[in-house]
């Protein structure tokens, strides 16, 4: 059971600081009042209720998805699709500092429409209003046990269900009447245990489907009280994977050889550009030329470049070179670019959704070269109404929580960026998470590296010289070193 409360205090009509309740614990998002109206801010509440956003291209129209509901805002536009279908708000979506804002007034009652939880929004009190008592499948473990593994399912009471395990090593749990707390139970993937997890909320049931790594042979479940849950125990019948015949796997083997470098963006696209004219393309090259020498000269690794030269290649292709070569890490260059011309920084990320605004809108930035392969052109940002969208597409940016590699990615990222803290002299901004296509594609840890701002023009500079390519590639090849170490002796 969980009520939260979005408590909006007003003094002034200035910007205001937003109170949000859960369960007892208090945070807090943005909103603002302007002519009578109370604007959210949507990026926040997303943040807290799941769910996806994307940004087409920045600040223009913005994708938010959660369970089977797409939505498409566009800034400046009261009008939104839901679907298929559009709808009008009266009050424009707004963007500010980095954020979606949208009209509590108004918004909120379609919300109420769409989602199985109850929401209002009182102007008299400030306060969004979200019931998930709804829920009463509210979360999950796994957790390894002696002999085996341990899958608990909790539940606000006794539910009926049923359980049964398919090929690849599919155990599906199917709930009746169970009315599943999706987002929490989708955070307790765990890429050392499972393949995947799969969440369908339909009226009569609601399904769990995990893919496990090990086999499921021997398995066993009762349901528990105090608190009320499903145990199921898979016990181990041999450690060792057993590859499917339907789901071969791909990607690493025991050795960590193939080394597959992408520079980012090339051709007809030229990525960001600097204020003195320098191209994303050179500079991604460039550097990436550097890695590449430097990780021939080590005999135990086998090089793969995307393109070695300035030539167009779409991110499927590069998808599709680093898996057919059986690629063990996956590692992509690319320069970062900000409106803001004093941000500075590189920065690494791995695939996963992204927690903020600032790497959704990289990772957007980044997707938009598909976006460009896959429609031909460049979707019309202010376009009301017409969709230039294809559902394959939202069909893999839905998919994009991908988490086969996760783990790996996000230690191969840390390393990377120890590595950086070490040798680079801009500033770091760190490892961060974001949806991007090119990584999502990859079946192999991967890693997409912004190797510093080519919109400041101090760092473009740095970005051009021969020492700072050469420092960054010799991180990042220490950090392949590093996690060939670790990997390799396991
Ligand atoms: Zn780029």
């Amino acid at each position: 059971m969980l009520t939260m409360v979005l408590a909006v205090g007003f003094h002034s009509l200035e910007a205001k600081s937003i109170k949000l309740a859960i369960s007892g614990s208090n945070e807090e998002i943005k909103a603002f009042e302007e002519r009578e109206i109370t604007y959210f801010s949507f990026s926040g509440l997303v943040d807290i209720t799941g769910g996806m956003i994307d940004w087409e291209t920045i600040g223009h129209r913005v994708t938010y998805v959660k369970d089977t509901n797409r939505y498409v805002f566009v800034v400046g536009s009261p009008y939104f699709k839901r679907n298929d279908s559009l709808f009008n708000m009266t009050y424009p979506a707004m963007f500010k500092d980095g954020l979606l804002y949208l009209p509590a007034e108004t918004f909120i009652s379609f919300l109420d429409q769409f989602t199985h939880e109850k929401i209002s929004w009182s102007r008299g009190s400030g306060t969004i209003r979200i019931d998930s008592e709804y829920f009463n499948v509210t979360d999950m473990s796994i957790s390894p046990k002696a002999n085996g593994l341990l899958i608990e399912i909790f539940l606000t009471g006794a539910l009926a269900y049923d359980i049964y395990v398919t090929e690849g090593n599919w155990v599906n749990v199917s709930i009746r009447d169970g009315k599943l707390n999706v987002p929490r139970i989708q955070m307790r993937r765990d890429s050392r245990y499972m393949y995947d997890l799969k969440t369908h909320q339909q009226p009569e049931t609601g399904q769990i489907s995990l893919r496990l790594k090990r086999k499921v042979d021997k398995w066993t479940h009762k349901i528990q009280n105090d608190p009320p849950r499903i145990q199921i125990s898979i016990a181990d019948v041999n450690f060792a994977l057993e590859p499917s015949d339907t789901n071969p796997q791909i990607g690493p083997d025991e050795k960590i050889d193939v080394i597959v470098i992408d520079p980012g963006h090339g051709g007809a696209h030229y990525g960001a550009i600097g204020p003195r004219g320098t191209r994303e393309k050179d500079i991604a090259l460039s550097i990436a030329k550097e890695l590449a020498k430097l990780i021939r000269k080590d005999k135990q690794f086998k090089v793969i470049m995307t393109r070695d030269r300035d030539k167009t290649v779409t991110l499927q292709d590069r998808a599709d070179i680093a898996n057919k070569a059986s690629c063990d890490l996956f590692v992509s260059i690319h320069a970062n670019s900000s409106l803001k011309k004093h941000v500075r920084g590189w920065n690494v990320f791995f695939l996963a959704p992204a927690k903020n605004d600032s790497a959704r809108a990289v990772a957007q930035f980044e997707n938009s070269a598909f976006f460009k392969d896959q429609l031909g052109t460049k979707p019309e940002p202010d376009n009301d109404n017409g969709s230039t969208y294809d559902d394959p597409i939202l069909t893999i940016l839905n998919e994009m929580i991908m988490t086969e590699f996760q783990a790996e990615s996000y230690d191969f990222a840390m390393m990377v960026d120890r590595e950086f803290r070490r040798k680079l002299k801009i500033p770091a901004r760190g490892v961060d998470q974001a949806g991007f296509y090119v990584l999502n594609m990859i079946f192999a840890p991967s890693i997409l590296v912004e190797s510093g701002f080519i919109s400041n023009s101090s760092e473009e500079k740095t970005l051009e010289k021969g020492g700072y390519q050469k420092d960054l590639a010799k991180a990042v090849y220490d950090a392949i070193k590093r996690f060939k170490a670790k990997y390799e002796s396991q």
